[in-house]
């Protein structure tokens, strides 16, 4: 006996539905009406060895909200009567329009064949589709019609009785939005989870959607539950403060994604050549989203970032530090003169000193989070994205991972949680352990400081840009190695959302940019404080009572001696020096650092610098502070600061200062990067992985540069 498969024909009204059910079905069909409404139901068979397949001509919609009755007899039968394959019939020469429909058949998640009818007339208006792409990118078969000609329809049939008879019916792919919609849509999800609705033959991630639209039909479902009031007025709430937000109503936003994600779609698949271009989204897209200007467009952009914001950060920047500076005088000024007080050196050198050292770049990594904001709100980042696909693909990396290295200039932290927007794990452990080697802004204050000390003013902007080149040429090496043997596999087909452009609004652009400040300025309130602290104890103890030289002594003899005053200051300072020289060799942190001192000889670092790397290892900008400790110039002003770059180039080249950078760059990760890469990946595995593979990897790539440099 054959069995009977049950499917069903969908598409928009005119798109050729009649006529390709008549070439499937031939005479074999009947006409009745849906039960209960007066809605034509036309039902037809045919066969293909031995299958027998029973077709059902769906009314055409153009979508699947609860406005119609067409349209909710056709989403009804999909998800009561469960056919076994939605045929969506779609007019190739309008693909655009047609593919809304056909994104909330995936949405749906029902098994589909995708039928792109009316292929004469696209090929006539010069409309291309790249039919492969398409299919890969939605996961589903397509294949191409005439329907009043019959071309292609056998085809069609085949594919049908292929589909149905496949013993697991994969469902076309799942349809990633941008995080605009996606964190509404889990943040929903887990409402009607948590309330334990769940209805068979619904998934629950569609619910969501649908109460973000605001359908009346699913909304008197979820009320049906015993616990529906309260889900719905949970879900609300959240609809709420996203419509608060984003400054829409939450069924805009949803229809912006999905034509977002349809214009992406046609980007990539229709050759738009030949086609018209029909406004000015498309006008611009087709420059920003050029094959060869694209990406030399978007450095550009990026240069200019990066130069505003220094140029515009700067004047703010001096403020911050005087503003420390008076702080630690006033609070010295508590204390008589000279005083060798211990609480008012750890309130000044290590607490004040510590995080205002690092709140001084608050400027700067504002302007960018500024600058990142507006970029995203008025959809340029998207064309990035789009763009920056295809190369990335290249690298074995997903395209969307070029969000997360972006953030990663700025910071490690928020650029890693950005990886969950990458679906594969795969793809996003790759992102997470490589990110650490884009130069972020905690390294800059090393830069700042050894750059301008050991290096001829015309070769300042170079030094810094090999150093920012290197980071993204080993993190592009690390990243092939590791797709191709730990996180081996093919890349994801996905769709770029191309979203409409806006002009976005202060408001989301504040709220963008100040989330992400207060991560940094809780970073400095909390961990940069506590390690300011321990460094300094670290830096100060076991304090030595018996010092092998007499100091106080020898300074007095200087004193009383026929120098002129400028030679005796400076015989002075240095004896003061060798003080502390001594007091910090006695110390943990000088312990420590003798101690590893064979392991840094390679690299051409001395205890000292190996001290500042250990202090560097809670966060990088705690280089700059510990060398100020070590070097006995710890008190934040300019003339101190002034001071470090004066000394350095007294003790070390040019060549160990370029390695002291190198490090720096590739080294271990600071320790909120490793939390959070715990965090994130969930398995301390990988957080050590990252922190041990980072900090090998910079041993060995530094003290190969070091030992060829020294060959010179
Ligand atoms: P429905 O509303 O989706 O059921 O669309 P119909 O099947 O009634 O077709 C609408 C019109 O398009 C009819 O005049 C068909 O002859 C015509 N048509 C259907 N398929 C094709 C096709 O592949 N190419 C062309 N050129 N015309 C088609
Ligand atoms: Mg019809």
């Amino acid at each position: 006996m054959t069995k009977t498969h049950k499917i069903v024909l969908a598409g928009n009204p005119n798109s050729g539905k009649t006529t390709v059910f008549n070439a499937l079905t031939g005479a074999r069909q009947h006409v009745g009406n849906y039960p209960g409404v007066t809605v034509e139901q036309i039902i037809g068979s045919f066969t293909l060895d031995d299958n027998n397949i029973e077709v059902t001509d769906l009314p055409g919609t153009y979508s699947l909200t609860a406005s119609s009755p067409e349209e909710l007899i056709a989403r009804n039968v999909i998800i009561t009567e469960k056919p076994e394959v939605v045929v969506n019939i779609v007019d190739a020469s309008n693909l655009e329009r047609n593919l809304f429909l056909t994104l909330q058949f995936m949405e749906l998640g029902v098994p589909m064949i995708l039928v792109l009818n009316m292929i004469d007339n696209a090929r006539s208006k010069g409309i291309e589709i790249d039919i492969e792409r398409l299919s890969k990118l939605f996961g589903t078969r397509v294949v191409c019609t005439v329907g009043n000609k019959s071309d292609g329809i056998y085809e069609l049939k085949k594919v049908i009785a292929e589909v149905v008879l496949e013993k697991e019916k994969h469902s076309s792919n799942k349809v990633n939005y941008s995080d605009e919609l996606t964190i509404p849509i889990q943040g929903l999800t887990k409402i009607l989870i948590d309330n334990s609705i769940a209805q068979e033959g619904y998934r629950i991630p569609w619910l969501a959607i649908k109460l973000l639209e605001k359908d009346k039909e699913i909304i008197e479902l979820v009320k049906s539950f015993d616990s529906g009031e309260k889900a719905l007025n949970e879900a609300n709430k959240l609809i709420e403060k996203l419509e608060n937000d984003v400054d829409e109503p939450s069924e805009i936003l949803v229809s912006e994604h999905r034509y977002g994600f349809i214009a992406g779609t046609c980007r990539e698949v229709v050759n738009t050549t030949l086609q018209k271009r029909r406004d000015i989204s498309e006008a611009i897209d087709s420059v920003v989203t050029h094959k060869v200007f694209g990406i030399p467009l978007f450095l550009s952009l990026m240069y200019l970032v990066f130069y505003l914001t220094f140029t515009v950060g700067d004047p703010f920047m001096e403020w911050i530090e005087f503003g420390f500076g008076w702080l630690g005088r006033f609070i010295s000024s508590w204390w008589p003169t000279g005083s060798e007080s211990a609480l008012k050196s750890l309130i000044v050198d290590g607490m004040i000193a510590g995080v205002g050292g690092v709140l001084v770049f608050l400027p700067n990594i504002a302007f960018l989070f500024l600058a990142i904001a507006i970029l995203e709100g008025t959809g340029y980042m998207a064309r990035v994205a789009f763009i920056m696909d295809r190369l990335m693909n290249k690298i074995g990396l997903h395209g969307k991972s070029f969000i997360p290295m972006l953030i990663g200039f700025g910071c490690s932290v928020p650029a890693i949680m950005g990886t969950r927007t990458l679906n594969l794990k795969r793809d996003r452990m790759t992102t997470m352990l490589v990110v650490p080697l884009m130069s972020c802004g905690a390294r800059i204050p090393i830069y700042a400081l050894i750059i301008p000390a050991f290096f001829a003013k015309r070769w300042e902007a170079l030094v810094m840009f090999s150093i920012y080149v290197i980071g993204i040429i080993v993190a592009i090496i690390c990243a092939k190695l590791l797709r191709s043997t730990l996180f081996k596999g093919e890349n994801e087909p996905f769709v770029m959302e191309l979203p409409p452009y806006r002009i976005p609004t202060s408001k989301s652009i504040g709220i963008h940019m100040w989330s992400r400040t207060v991560i940094y300025l809780k970073k400095a309130g909390t961990l940069l404080l506590a390690a300011s602290v321990i460094l300094w104890i670290l830096s100060n103890y076991p304090k030595k009572d018996k010092l092998d030289r007499d100091y106080a002594g020898e300074i007095t003899k200087i004193e009383q001696s026929q120098l002129v005053q400028k030679e005796k200051a400076a015989k002075i300072q240095n004896i003061k020096n060798e003080k502390m020289a001594e007091l910090l060799a006695y110390t943990c942190t000088g312990r420590l650092g003798h101690a590893i001192e064979p392991a840094l000889k390679p690299m051409g670092f001395d205890w000292k610098i190996g001290t500042a790397l250990i202090g560097a290892f809670p966060a990088k900008e705690l280089f700059v502070s510990q060398m100020g400790i070590v070097f006995a110039l710890g008190e934040i002003n300019e003339e101190n600061s002034v001071a470090l770059r004066e000394e350095l180039p007294k003790h070390y080249n040019g060549l160990q200062a370029y390695c002291i950078m190198l490090f720096c760059l590739l080294s271990a990760p600071c320790i909120a990067t490793f939390a959070v890469t715990k965090r994130e990946s969930n398995s301390w595995f990988w957080a050590f992985f990252q922190l041990g593979g980072l900090t090998a990897l910079a041993y060995l790539v530094t003290t190969a540069v070091y030992q060829v440099g020294m060959l010179f």
